[in-house]
């Protein structure tokens, strides 16, 4: 695997065709594992990145203590046989015009308010410097896949935007480099998130969706978990769920030990 680590030589790299960007910010587990394996069976050639980048989180979070491991993470890439490792320079994110995104007035985007703005900007310039045929992305961060397919559509920029199932541990939490904040024992308790998700996605014709939204948020603040939001909505749009939504997405982000977690499950009517 090529480590190419300035923009300069990235731009100049003539790639096989069909090849694929897995964008991640390191630290990496099986969930971002699972894009790259699905770049290799699928593409000529696989190109990962990896870039905390910094316009994506607010002032309180944890950008600087992010978890770093990039020695392990350019060991997984190179045993999966990933081609090429773009790690882009510190002042990447530097001077760029900051990026206006759709359906990022809910959900993460109420209390992460400029953190859409963040991704899709540095997202914009790995698709405009690298020109991938697909960029590869995880289901487990909905929104951010919603938004960026709907801008690269908007923008006619011709890469495929692919979403990929989430990868989960036994317990039934989503993978995160976030859970590297959780003790084993956490880990298995969180998995009382995902159940909840199955099983309000179970009722979903049983009971009016106000109902089961309350009973979720009810279930998991018993259980020890703050909630910053529990939402059903539109997984097309993200906006109430009306007669013509053919698509549901109940999206979840809980807060553990102060860690933020993520999930959702979409249900097909
Ligand atoms: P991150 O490093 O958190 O920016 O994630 C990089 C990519 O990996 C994003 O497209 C995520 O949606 C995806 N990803 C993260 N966790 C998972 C997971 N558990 N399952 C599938 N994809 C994931």
């Amino acid at each position: 695997m090529e480590v190419i680590k300035s923009t300069e030589e990235i731009k100049s790299l003539n790639f096989s065709s069909p090849f694929a960007l897995v964008p991640t910010m390191g630290n990496l587990h099986e969930g971002h594992l699972s894009l790259v394996k699905y770049g290799i069976e699928n593409y000529s050639e696989v190109i990962a990145s990896i870039y905390i980048n910094p316009l994506q989180f607010g002032k309180n979070e944890d950008f600087s203590t992010y978890p770093k491991t990039i020695s392990q993470d350019i060991q997984l890439l190179e045993t999966l046989g990933c081609n090429y490792l773009f790690i882009p320079e510190k002042n990447f994110a530097e001077n760029l015009d900051i990026i206006e995104p759709k359906f990022s007035d809910v959900l993460c985007g109420l209390s992460r308010p400029s953190h859409f703005h963040g991704v899709l900007t540095i997202i914009n310039k790995f698709l405009r410097i690298i020109k991938p045929n697909a960029c590869l992305f995880g289901l487990k961060d909905y929104q951010q896949q919603l938004i960026i397919k709907e801008f690269v559509k908007r923008k006619k920029i011709k890469t495929d935007i692919v979403s990929l199932p989430i990868v989960r541990e036994k317990s039934g939490l989503a993978m995160s480099s976030r859970n590297n904040y959780l003790s084993d024992e956490d880990k298995k308790f969180c998995g009382k998130i995902y159940s909840c998700l199955k099983n309000l996605a179970a009722s979903l014709k049983k009971k009016p969706l106000g109902v089961l939204k309350i009973e979720a948020i009810n279930f998991l603040q018993h259980a020890g978990f703050e909630i910053d939001y529990l939402e059903i909505v539109d997984a097309n749009n993200l906006s109430s769920v009306t007669k013509k939504t053919n698509k549901i997405l109940i999206a979840v982000a809980a807060i553990y030990k102060k860690v933020r977690l993520i999930d959702n499950i979409v249900v097909s009517l």
